[in-house]
């Protein structure tokens, strides 16, 4: 298995620690071509705005549709913006590219000021395979899953109900970040839906 970490931009360094970490083949990708023979992508966290302008530049905003229409991506935080159809009025950097994959609607930095950063416990809905310890996640200027529509749903929540995480077919978006943790489990649950994947299409 080979997953690549969007490399533009933010805390694609850590997703490849982890990835490797676990065993598996991690690459950077800045260029068209490097999406070529992957089974994954992550898009990570940073700066939404400047990761979607870098793709426009670097001339990845189709192949990184396209790449998407066929093969799993998971984008975290600032990733989970860049792929969200929509994202709320008033709170979209002004010109700023977005993949519009995921059927979510997002704001940005809508946790407030006086808590950009916060770590807390959450369950997680998919990790089904009896182990209930919660998952601790980190949460840095964070966006709000303010709808999951159509084929989206909903894979994680806060205690206030809050939705933090979702996941449509092969698309995976956290508004936290796994990378940042010592936890493993959902780098190991994005591996086993590329896995799933790869299997269907055999
Ligand atoms: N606030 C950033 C944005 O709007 C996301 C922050 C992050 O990725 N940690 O793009």
């Amino acid at each position: 298995m080979k997953i690549g970490v969007l490399a533009l931009q933010g805390a694609f360094i850590e997703h490849i620690n982890m990835l490797k970490s676990l065993g598996v083949e991690a690459v950077e990708v800045r260029l068209p071509e490097q999406l070529d023979g992957l089974d994954g992508l992550i898009i990570p966290g940073g700066e939404s705005t400047t990761i979607g302008k870098l793709a426009r530049r670097f001339g990845l905003m189709e192949p990184l549709r396209a790449f998407a229409e066929s093969k799993p991506v998971w984008g975290t935080c600032a990733g989970m913006i860049f792929l969200a159809k929509e994202i709320t009025s008033g709170t979209a950097g002004k010109d700023q590219p977005l993949l519009g994959m995921m059927d979510i609607e997002v704001a940005r930095n809508a946790f407030g000021r006086q808590v950009d950063s916060f770590e807390t416990d959450l369950d997680v809905l998919v990790f089904t395979n009896g182990d209930k310890r919660p998952f601790p996640a980190v949460f840095i200027r964070a966006p709000k899953l303010l709808a999951a529509k159509g084929d989206a749903h909903v894979i994680a929540q806060l205690p206030d109900g809050t939705a933090v995480a979702a996941q449509q077919g092969h698309w995976l978006v956290t508004s936290f970040h796994p990378e940042l943790t010592g936890d493993s489990r959902f780098h190991e649950y994005f591996l086993s839906v590329i896995a799933q994947e790869k299997e269907q299409s055999q």
